[in-house]
C-alpha cells in the first residue's frame, strides 16, 4: 500500500503516478542523466510538474498552492519517487517548507509559488558570527541535493559559539556563482562546487562562504528547528517509501518469470521469504513516514522524535531494499542497463544527506530520554455519547469491590463483581459483536481504553479464551455461546489450546490425534505439546482427525473438551526460562459429546484458521516487551549500562525505534480500518506479526549488550536476561515467522509454487 490513508490521498497518488509515467518515463530520464547531475536538466518536466500544481501542494493559497499539509505532501512525494522523477523536486519542497515556516518570507514564498527550483544547503561546517545588526557567514556546507542549478537556496548556518542555535537565511541563483568564474555582483560571492552525485537522476553540490554578509532582508526568522527536522527528514522518508515500493514491484515480476531448475525462481521458498520481508520491510517504511507526517500538528517535542524515528528506520531500510532487489534479480540487476541501480544510489544519496544511522540513534535515544511518542489517535472530543456512557458503567465499577481472585502464571483473575458489570455492558471484550461486546471499531477501543485508564482500571484479560471466543461467536451454534461466551467474560473459564503436537507443529494439519465416532459423540486419543496454561484451564479448544481417508485438511474436527474430562492427563514442562508455563496433554478414550463439535465434522481446520488468526492479531498487536525502550532507559538513568554512556543512549535510540515502527504499523492499520479498507485483505495481520516477533528479537538482542557482564547474573538481581529467555513466545506464537513468510508470498504476493 501507499502513503495514501484515504480515498482523496488515494486519488492523488494515482493522478501523480499516471503524470510521472508519460511526463518522465525513465527511459527517457535516462537519456538525460548528465544534465540531471549538472543541475542544467531539460525545463519540459518541471514545467509540467509546476502547471500540475505539485510544486505548491503545500504552499498557502496566496502563492497559488493548495495548503495541503504535511501528510498529503508525503503522497506526492512517494508517487514521484516510485518512478524515479528526475530533478529538484525533493529539495525545491523541503526549501519552500521551510520558507513556510518563517515568519518573514513573502517573497520567497512568491517565487517558490512561481515554480523557482530550489534546495537547502547546510552542515556543520557553515558558521555564523554577529556583526553588527547581521550575520557574516563561513565555511563550507554538507553536499546538498539540488544545489547546482537551483534558483533559491535556503541556508542554515550554526551561530558560532552557541551549537544549539542557528541563523536561516536564503540567496539566489546571482549569489551562487560557480567556482572559477567571475562574480558579478559586489557582494561577496558565494563558490559553488558540483559534486560527482551517486543519484545519476539530481544535482549535487556544496556552497563555500567566505566572510559572506547577509542580506538582512534575506534572514528567515523565527524558523522552529522541530518544524524544520520534521518537515525535512518526512519528505526524504516518503522518498525512501517510493523507493522500497518500486524495488518490491520490481522484483516480485521477476521472481515470478525468472526461471531456473525448470522452475520460477519465486516458487523457492528462500526466495519467497526474502521477497516476502521486502513486502514487510515497505510497510514498516510507510508506517514510520506516515506517522512523523501525523506529527505536523503535534508539540515539538512529538515532531523530533517522529523525525529521529523515520530517519532511522525509512531511510536505511530503502538501501537495504535497494540491495535485496539488486540480489533477487541476479546478474541483471548488477548491470548499468537495469534500473535497480538509479533507486539504490538515490537511496545512499538520501540516507547521507539526511544525516547517518548513528546520529539518528543517538538523537532519538537522547529525545526518548525527554519524552515518550503519543500514539492516541482520539480526542478529548471523540465519540462524546460512547465516552459518556462507557463513563458511566466504569464509574460505577469502580465503587464495586476489588475482589477479584488472582491465579497463577498469566491466567486471567477470575470472577469479581466488577467483571460482571463490565461484562454485562459489553466491556470485557468490546470489540466483540453485541450482545457480548459492543463491536466496537479502532476509534471506539481507543475511546474506551482512555476512559479505563482515565480511572486507573485494567481492562480484563482472557488468555487464550481471546481467541477463543471469536471462534465460537463466528462458528459456534447457540448452544455453545451461550454456555461458553458470558461464562468465559466473566472469568469463569478458563481456555487452553490443544492444537500442537510432537509430530506436528508448523504442519498443523498434519496431526495424528485421532476421534472415533461412538454413540452420541467421539472417543479421542493422542498426545498433545507446548499447551499454555493446560493446567489451569477449565476448557480446551482440540484439533482431531476424524476422517484419515480424505486429504490431510479436510479430516480434521475443532472439539471443545472439559479438562476434568476421564482420560485428560497434563504434565507440566519447564521452559527454558526455568519455570512451568506449558505442558504436555494426553488424550486416553476421551469422550466428547457431539454438542461439543464446533460445525461439523470435518470443518476444524477452516475453523481453526479463525483461532489463529485471532491469535496473530493478539500476538502482531501486542505491548512490546523484552528490550523495551523502558528497560533500556532505566539502565541508562541508574547507571548500570555497560559500556559508555553514547553507547547505551544508541541502543535506546534503535530500540526505541523498533518500538515505534510496530506502534506505527499498527496505528496506521487501524486508520486505515476506519477508513473503510480491508488493509491488504489479511496480509496485515502476518506482515504485523512478522514485525513485531523481529523487532522483539532484535531489541532483546540489543538490551543484553547494554548489559555488559551483568547479563550472565540471573534474576531477581537482574530480571532482563529473564525476559529475553522467554522470547520464543512472541516468535513462535499464532505460526513462526517463516510460516508467516509463507502466508505473504503465497496470498499476498501470489508467488508461484
Ligand atoms: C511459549 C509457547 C507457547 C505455546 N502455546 C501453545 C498452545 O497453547 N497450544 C498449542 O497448540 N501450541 C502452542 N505452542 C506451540 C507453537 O504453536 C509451535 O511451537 C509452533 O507452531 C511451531 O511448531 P514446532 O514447535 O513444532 O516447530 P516446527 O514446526 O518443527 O518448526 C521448527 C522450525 O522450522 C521452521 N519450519 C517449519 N515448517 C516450515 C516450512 N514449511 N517452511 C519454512 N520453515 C519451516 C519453523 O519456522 C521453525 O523455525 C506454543 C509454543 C510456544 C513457544
Amino acid at each position: 500500500m501507499s502513503l495514501a490513508v484515504d480515498a482523496d490521498q488515494q486519488a492523488l497518488a494515482e493522478s501523480v503516478a499516471a503524470f510521472a509515467r508519460k511526463t518522465a518515463p525513465l527511459a527517457q530520464t535516462r537519456e538525460h542523466l548528465s544534465d540531471y547531475t549538472a543541475g542544467t536538466m531539460p525545463a519540459e518536466a518541471w514545467t509540467a510538474l509546476c502547471e500540475q500544481g505539485l510544486h505548491a501542494l503545500h504552499l498557502p493559497a496566496t502563492y497559488g498552492g493548495d495548503d495541503c499539509g504535511l501528510a498529503t505532501l508525503t503522497v506526492a512525494v512517494e508517487q514521484l519517487s516510485t518512478t524515479l522523477f528526475p530533478g529538484p523536486y525533493l529539495p525545491t519542497v523541503t526549501a519552500s517548507a521551510l520558507a513556510m515556516a518563517a515568519a518573514d518570507a513573502q517573497a520567497l514564498l512568491a517565487d517558490f509559488g512561481a515554480g523557482m527550483t530550489g534546495a537547502v544547503a547546510t552542515g556543520p561546517d557553515l558558521r555564523a558570527t554577529r556583526d553588527g545588526d547581521g550575520w557574516v557567514v563561513s565555511g563550507t556546507s554538507d553536499p546538498a541535493i539540488g544545489l547546482p542549478g537551483a534558483e533559491r537556496v535556503v541556508v542554515r548556518a550554526a551561530i558560532d559559539g552557541d551549537p544549539e542555535a542557528s541563523v536561516w537565511f536564503w540567496l539566489d541563483s546571482v549569489d551562487v556563482v560557480a567556482s572559477g568564474t567571475t562574480d558579478p555582483v559586489e557582494v561577496p560571492a558565494v563558490q559553488l562546487t558540483t559534486a560527482e552525485a551517486v543519484d545519476l537522476t539530481r544535482s549535487l553540490g556544496r556552497a563555500a562562504f567566505e566572510a559572506y554578509r547577509v542580506d538582512p532582508a534575506r534572514v528567515l526568522g523565527g524558523i522552529d528547528p522541530a518544524v524544520a527536522q520534521l518537515w525535512t527528514t518526512t519528505l526524504a522518508a516518503a522518498e525512501a517509501t517510493g523507493i522500497c515500493r518500486w524495488c518490491l514491484d520490481t522484483t516480485v515480476d521477476y521472481v515470478r518469470v525468472r526461471h531456473q531448475f525448470g522452475r520460477p525462481i519465486g516458487s523457492f521458498q528462500a526466495v519467497q521469504h526474502k521477497t516476502a520481508f521486502m513486502l514487510v520491510r515497505a510497510e514498516v517504511t510507510s508506517a514510520v513516514t506516515w506517522d512523523a507526517a501525523r506529527a505536523e500538528s503535534q508539540p515539538a517535542e512529538q515532531r523530533l522524535l517522529a523525525a529521529a524515528s523515520a530517519a532511522l528506520t525509512a531511510l536505511p531500510a530503502a538501501i537495504d531494499q535497494a540491495v535485496d532487489c539488486v540480489s533477487l534479480l541476479g546478474g541483471i540487476g548488477f548491470t548499468w542497463e537495469h534500473d535497480a541501480h538509479l533507486y539504490w544510489r538515490r537511496a545512499i544519496a538520501l540516507a547521507a544527506t539526511v544525516g547517518g544511522e548513528d546520529a539518528a540513534a543517538r538523537e532519538l535515544g537522547e529525545r526518548c530520554l525527554r519524552a515518550e511518542r503519543d500514539f492516541a489517535f482520539v480526542t478529548a472530543e471523540t465519540l462524546p455519547a460512547l465516552r459518556a456512557t462507557v463513563g458511566a458503567v466504569l464509574d460505577e465499577v469502580r465503587t464495586l469491590p476489588d475482589d477479584e481472585i488472582a491465579t497463577a502464571g498469566w491466567a486471567p483473575a477470575r470472577g469479581a463483581a466488577r467483571r460482571a458489570r463490565l461484562a454485562a455492558a459489553g466491556l470485557v471484550a468490546p470489540h466483540y459483536p453485541p450482545p457480548y461486546g459492543l463491536g466496537a471499531g479502532p476509534a471506539d477501543q481507543a475511546v474506551i481504553a482512555e476512559e479505563f485508564a482515565r480511572r486507573d482500571l485494567t481492562q480484563p484479560e482472557l488468555g487464550i479464551g481471546g481467541w477463543v471466543l471469536p471462534t465460537l461467536i463466528e462458528h459456534g451454534d447457540d448452544e455453545q455461546r451461550a454456555r461458553f461466551v458470558t461464562d468465559t467474560l466473566l472469568g469463569k473459564i478458563i481456555w487452553c489450546q490443544l492444537f500442537s503436537e510432537p509430530g506436528a507443529g508448523s504442519d498443523l494439519a498434519g496431526l495424528s490425534t485421532g476421534a472415533r465416532k461412538v454413540d452420541g459423540g467421539w472417543m479421542i486419543t493422542g498426545q498433545k505439546v507446548w499447551n499454555s496454561q493446560a493446567v489451569e484451564a477449565d476448557w480446551a479448544v482440540c484439533l482431531a482427525r476424524t476422517d484419515a481417508t480424505v486429504p490431510k485438511h479436510a479430516g480434521l474436527t475443532y472439539f471443545l473438551i472439559p479438562m476434568d474430562a476421564d482420560g485428560v492427563d497434563v504434565r507440566p514442562l519447564r521452559q527454558a526460562t526455568g519455570i512451568w508455563e506449558f505442558n504436555e496433554v494426553f488424550l486416553d478414550e476421551v469422550f466428547v459429546p457431539d454438542t461439543q463439535v464446533v460445525a461439523n465434522p470435518g470443518d476444524g481446520w477452516r475453523i481453526a484458521v479463525t483461532t489463529l488468526s485471532n491469535e496473530r492479531l493478539a500476538m502482531g498487536s501486542a505491548t512490546f516487551g523484552h528490550g523495551s525502550s523502558t528497560l533500556v532507559r532505566r539502565l541508562l538513568e541508574s547507571g548500570d549500562h555497560a559500556g559508555t554512556r553514547d553507547d547505551a543512549v544508541r541502543v535506546l535510540g534503535r530500540n526505541t525505534a523498533l518500538e515505534l515502527s510496530v506502534a506505527a504499523l499498527n496505528l496506521r492499520n487501524a486508520v486505515i480500518r476506519m477508513n473503510g479498507s480491508a488493509v491488504g485483505a489479511g496480509a496485515g495481520d502476518s506482515v504485523r506479526k512478522v514485525w513485531h516477533a523481529i523487532a522483539q528479537r532484535d531489541a532483546s538482542r540489543a538490551l543484553v549488550s547494554v548489559l555488559g557482564p551483568r547479563a550472565a547474573v540471573g534474576a531477581p538481581e537482574q530480571p532482563y536476561t529473564f525476559d529475553f529467555l522467554g522470547l520464543p513466545a512472541i516468535l513462535f506464537g499464532g505460526g513462526t515467522i517463516e510460516i508467516q513468510l509463507d502466508i505473504i508470498a503465497r496470498r499476498v504476493l501470489s508467488l508461484p509454487r
